[in-house]
């Protein structure tokens, strides 16, 4: 597939203004083609102001519409598949399968989320009446919709190149809230980026909509993503990244004469507290349970299990040695950028520093960027004396904390920072533990699983994949699953309005037979 490496901005396709960039392979180290178009501040102002010219008939598109707008991108992204997959792993390193599924997933939530759209629940209709009788006051008749936020700026991922990238969730539920977007492609996978936003653009044109609905920009340093979060016309902003760079755009959102919503998706070590019956009967299986989820992705994921808490006792011993054989077994494997393995280092290396010690590593490191994988432990009095080993290492490691008993394992419970998910393994004895812990974990993590570990792929209307902070910047919302669409969306009432004039979802006739709230039935 030819990659042009311009901007895509509407229907134009836009040269450098601020120079160009390569993709780099990670696996080898070496830039490779083409050229890529860096942008400034003028293509972000291009791109939001055709975002906001599109703004009015995009989101005043019918569901139907909407939703086969939606299933034509994923029928055009399963339409590039292969070449899309074999690019992104020149440009992650990812193997090229895994990159196909993540084809399936991102068109698979396309897909969902047209449905979403049709069966119109995410509207929240509803109707209060008028009451002309009503003492001491009559009541006007009040009708309530949500309508989309207005254009939103969408900082793809670079962990997920496909599936939280250009065309991930974040713009498949945008879109289905009829959000125009604009997407700030990560320069990690810049030919990737490019197929998906093709494939999207021409979905666009396909259904005969606004070229505004969506635009893909590209700079160099952090000028285009600022421009972005700064433009007056951008109403929402998503981002899945570092703590450090979402909450730089969290703030100057704030900044603005008018702040704006950010929703960052940043950082979360997912716990998992083994509980004694536990330990004792399946130490072992839990363990090489751990290790494998841990390892998926060479340890790049957000859902990534890298805490372990157990009890001082029987089974730690089989648990330790279970996980210790997957760590060292496990080939050191190419990550994603130079940027991330050298973090990755670092955040090993500040661990030894605080007192954890590296009980096992897996193969050494061939290339520059091959993350090789460590298991690393330390007592639970250490843990809670030193905040730095609570903090992500993204990458494949992770802690063993073994604890003097179940006060000091519900302190280290207490201790951790919001999370994305928290597991929990118990058996029917461990429950009165359990009971005590739960509390602790609902504070703390958006999502809580029992005797099992969280699953990336699923993407339902019960998925959460959010939290407190630092997890995420707004703990009232998830950025996977069917309710993330609630981030594009805003209430508004009309009150009074005769029939002809109301949204057509509020009419009296209830002409799309959606679902609504009637006097508070
Ligand atoms: P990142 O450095 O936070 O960058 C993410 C995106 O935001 C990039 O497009 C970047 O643009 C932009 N950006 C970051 N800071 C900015 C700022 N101050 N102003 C404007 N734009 C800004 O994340 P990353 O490169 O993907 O990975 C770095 C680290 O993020 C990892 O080591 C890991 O710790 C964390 N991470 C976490 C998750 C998760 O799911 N929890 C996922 C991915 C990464 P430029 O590239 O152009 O600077």
């Amino acid at each position: 597939m030819k990659l042009t490496g311009n901007l895509i901005i509407g229907a134009e396709d836009v040269p450098a203004t601020e120079g160009t960039m390569k993709a780099l392979n990670p696996a080898i180290n070496q830039l490779i083609d083409p050229d890529f178009a860096l942008g400034g501040a003028a293509q972000v102002h291009q791109a939001a102001t055709l975002a906001d010219e599109a703004f009015d008939s995009y989101s005043h598109t019918s569901l139907a519409e909407r939703a086969a707008f939606l299933e034509s991108i994923a029928a055009n992204l399963e339409a590039v598949r292969e070449p899309l997959a074999a690019r992104a792993a020149l440009e992650t390193g990812l193997p090229a399968v895994q990159l196909e599924g993540e084809v399936t997933r991102a068109a698979t939530q396309f897909r969902q989320f047209a449905e979403v759209v049709r069966r119109g629940r995410f509207l929240q209709l509803a109707i209060d009446p008028a009451q002309p009788d009503r003492q001491p006051r009559p009541r006007t008749d009040h009708r309530l919709q949500k309508i989309a936020i207005g254009p939103v700026a969408i900082f793809g991922a670079s962990n997920f190149p496909i599936s939280y990238s250009v065309a991930g969730g974040d713009t498949a539920s945008a879109l289905a809230a009829g959000a125009t977007v604009i997407l700030k492609a990560h320069n990690a996978h810049p030919g990737a980026s490019e197929i998906q936003a093709r494939a999207i653009r021409k979905a666009v044109q396909q259904h005969g909509l606004h070229d505004g609905v969506f635009s893909m920009v590209r700079g160099s340093g952090n000028t285009i993503g600022e421009a972005l979060v700064d433009h007056p016309l951008i109403k929402a902003v998503t981002f899945t990244g570092s703590e450090h760079g979402g909450m730089a755009l969290y703030r100057r959102a704030q900044l603005r004469p008018d702040p704006i919503p950010v929703f960052t998706e940043m950082t979360s070590i997912n716990p998992t507290f083994i509980l004694p019956a536990a330990l004792a009967e399946r130490g072992a299986q839990i363990g090489d349970g751990f290790s494998e989820r841990m390892l998926v992705n060479v340890g790049q994921a957000c859902l990534r299990p890298a805490l372990l808490v157990a009890i001082k006792g029987a089974g730690v011993e089989a648990l330790r040695e279970a996980m210790a054989k997957r760590v060292a077994e496990a080939p050191a494997r190419t990550m994603l950028t130079p940027g991330i393995h050298g973090s990755y280092l670092n955040g090993l290396a500040a661990m030894e520093n605080a007192g954890a010690r590296r009980i096992v590593q897996g193969s050494p490191a061939h290339a520059d960027v091959d993350g090789q994988s460590a298991l690393l432990e330390v007592d639970g009095q250490r843990f809670l004396s030193e905040a730095v080993l609570a903090q992500e290492v993204f990458g494949p490691s992770a802690l063993l904390v073994t604890v003097e008993d179940e006060d000091q394992l519900l302190a280290v419970a207490r201790s951790l920072k919001g999370q994305l998910s928290a597991a929990v393994h118990l058996e029917e004895s461990d429950l009165p533990l359990a009971q005590r812990l739960l509390p602790v974990l609902e504070r703390r993590t958006g999502r809580i699983v029992v005797n099992a570990f969280a699953h990336p792929q699923e993407v339902t209307y019960a998925t959460v994949h959010g939290g407190p902070f630092p997890a995420t910047s707004d703990s009232r919302f998830t950025s996977v699953g069917m309710t993330s669409i609630d981030r594009f969306l805003r209430p508004v009432a009309y009150q009074g309005f005769p029939d002809a004039l109301l949204p057509e979802a509020l009419r009296e006739s209830n002409p799309l037979q959606l679902v609504r709230l009637v006097d508070g039935q």
